[in-house]
């Protein structure tokens, strides 16, 4: 099960980078990147999704996907 703290939203599913401060997602997307509610985009140039925009949910479901093989996630963020 996940944790509450663990950041499903705010975690790229293709790297690990976790979003922080005025870069994080919210119910209104992100302000300083002018991204919707439902995209999420990844900012970390080492990143193979970067500046892609992927669906929020569908990333979101992949770390939790994630979280069954890597149960420490829940601990280490
Ligand atoms: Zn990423």
């Amino acid at each position: 099960m996940a944790d509450r703290l663990y950041p499903s939203i705010q975690r790229c599913a293709a790297c690990g980078n976790v979003k922080k401060g005025d870069e994080k997602i919210t119910l209104y997307g992100n302000k300083k990147h002018g991204t919707k509610h439902d995209e999420y985009v990844c900012y970390n140039e080492k990143c193979p999704n970067y500046k892609k925009v992927v669906d929020r949910d569908r990333n979101a479901m992949m770390n939790l996907t994630f979280l069954i093989d890597h149960p420490e996630l829940n601990k280490a963020l």
